[in-house]
């Protein structure tokens, strides 16, 4: 039954393979030989290319997060940093969410939007409201943004999901612009699909919530996201739409994370078997607190120890595959996974509807808040955070104004030239966040990085030019250079 290739969500998010998999991992958890061969599999390799990942297969993965010999998994968590540090190097990529609408339909056992819950005031946004939520964001320095919304054909279709992306990318307040959508919304047909895509959304992003399908089916007992093929199969959809660059995810705490993590990498095996190319993220959200919902009814959920290793598989299985962590997991647990593999933050976030403007840093409204934020800091104090971390905050959003979406962006990770692109496209971002927003505090601590981190750009003529602009933008006040 399971086939990589097939287009129904049974057979290449296959149960039985899965119990397999798991059962396979189970008896190879102590073999030593096995392990240390797959680490070996996986390390870095220089090529003529540059250097090169092969990645790890959904059983090999497997193997090394049931692995329990402690110095074979220090040997994983090492192998997870220095794969990191070869693609993303110390950079980490900046974003906000921006809830458009709680209207839903659905009636998700685990989420506060869900259709019964009488105790949040429902909310949808304006264009106007949209146009002052960005505005906001916009001042706080962001430059990227992921859309959410319940799923409600009545009061969220696809056109009003398609008049806010052009709302938002339409605002150029002062030096400030949206440059990336990115979008997470219900799964939904080809023909939207391809509307999104037309409208110039970056990544879309689709949470699986859990691939187990009996237990799937039990946590959305009505609405159309009960059907666990519709949801699952949704990539190929987008992908059919046109959309090169997807995002997988599971919400971890639902049901058993070893059984998730085999379903999503077979699901991003998938991608790459079928459409060749695989996911452009992962996220891994694990599940909060929220309104009339009470996470320790749900029995699955995992400690700071096991999400950091479930981190370190998923980079070393996805060498190639950005990946995600929001304000749901606090400041803590966000600097031990930074070094593992996590290459996308949010910060200053508000999981409201319209919970940006109108309100100081310090201000939260909480009355229609999707689920309890952790790391409650602003922009401002991840930024300089994250700089005192030995991180690079950067705002880049060069890659998709530059067609380098889908397989085109994967050939720039394998020719290793992510040192010449990405390095000084973070550097000039974080210039412009320094210039605009920063505080004085950050904005010292900022440009001595940029002073010494440009020096580590291969290509002499590259980095002149880097030097230029950053020149242009301190001096001439300019804006928005990339490569
Ligand atoms: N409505 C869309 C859908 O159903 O896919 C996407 C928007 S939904 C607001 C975004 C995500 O929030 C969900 O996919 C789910 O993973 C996550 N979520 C829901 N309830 C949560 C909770 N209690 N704690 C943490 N995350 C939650």
């Amino acid at each position: 039954m399971y086939d990589v290739r097939s287009m129904k969500a049974d057979e290449f998010i296959n149960d039985e393979e899965i119990l397999s998999t798991l059962a396979y991992a189970d008896e190879h958890k102590h073999d030593r030989e096995l392990i240390e061969q797959i680490l070996e599999k996986a390390e870095p390799k220089k090529t003529g290319r540059g250097v090169e990942c092969a990645g790890l297969s959904h059983r090999e993965a497997s193997v090394l997060l049931a692995c329990d010999i402690p110095e074979l998994n220090e040997r994983i968590y090492d192998l997870a940093r220095r794969i990191k540090l070869a693609f993303y190097g110390d950079r980490i990529v900046m974003f906000a969410p921006l809830y458009l609408s709680n209207y839903c339909v659905n009636k998700c056992v685990y989420c506060p939007y869900h259709q019964q819950n009488k105790e949040i005031p429902r909310k949808k946004l304006t264009q106007d409201e949209i146009r002052d939520e960005v505005i906001a964001l916009q001042d706080m320095g962001h430059k990227r943004l992921a859309i959410e919304a319940g799923e409600d054909p009545v009061n969220n279709p696809i056109e009003y999901i398609l008049e806010s992306i052009r709302t938002i990318y339409s605002i150029k307040h002062k030096n400030g612009a949206i440059r990336r959508v990115n979008v997470n919304i219900a799964a939904t047909t080809v023909e939207n699909y391809r509307k999104l895509h037309e409208a110039g959304i970056g990544t879309y992003i689709l949470v699986q919530e859990t691939y187990h399908r009996a237990g799937y089916e039990k946590l959305h007992p009505a609405g159309p996201k009960h059907n666990y093929a519709y949801h699952t199969e949704a990539m190929d959809r987008a992908m059919e739409g046109g959309i090169d660059d997807v995002g997988l995810g599971v919400l971890f705490g639902l049901d058993m994370y070893r059984y998730e993590f085999a379903g999503l990498l077979m699901h991003a095996e998938h991608l790459e078997a079928v459409h060749g190319v695989g996911p452009h993220t992962i996220s891994v959200p694990r599940l909060k607190r929220a309104s009339d919902i009470d996470p320790d009814v749900f029995d699955n959920g995992i400690d700071d120890e096991i999400f950091a290793k479930i981190i370190a598989c998923i980079r070393i299985a996805v060498p190639y595959t950005g990946m995600i962590i929001s304000t749901r997991e606090s400041e803590e647990c966000r600097e031990r996974v930074l070094q593992y593999g996590i290459s996308q933050i949010s910060g200053g976030s508000r999981t409201s509807v319209g919970g940006y403007a109108g309100y100081t840093p310090d201000e939260r409204p909480h009355d229609t808040e999707q689920f309890d934020v952790s790391d409650q800091r602003s922009l401002d104090e991840v930024v300089c955070w994250l700089m005192e971390k030995g991180y690079i905050p950067s705002f880049c959003t060069a890659c998709y104004r530059e067609g380098r979406t889908g397989d085109r962006f994967m050939a720039l990770c394998k020719v290793g030239q992510i040192q010449n692109c990405c390095h000084p496209n973070a550097l000039m971002t974080l210039q412009e966040y320094l210039e605009d927003y920063a505080s004085p505090k950050t904005k010292e601590i900022g440009e001595a990085l940029i002073a010494r981190e440009i020096q580590n750009v291969p290509d002499e003529k590259r980095r002149q030019r880097a030097i230029d602009y950053l020149e242009q933008m301190k001096v001439g006040g300019k804006r928005d250079f990339r490569f």
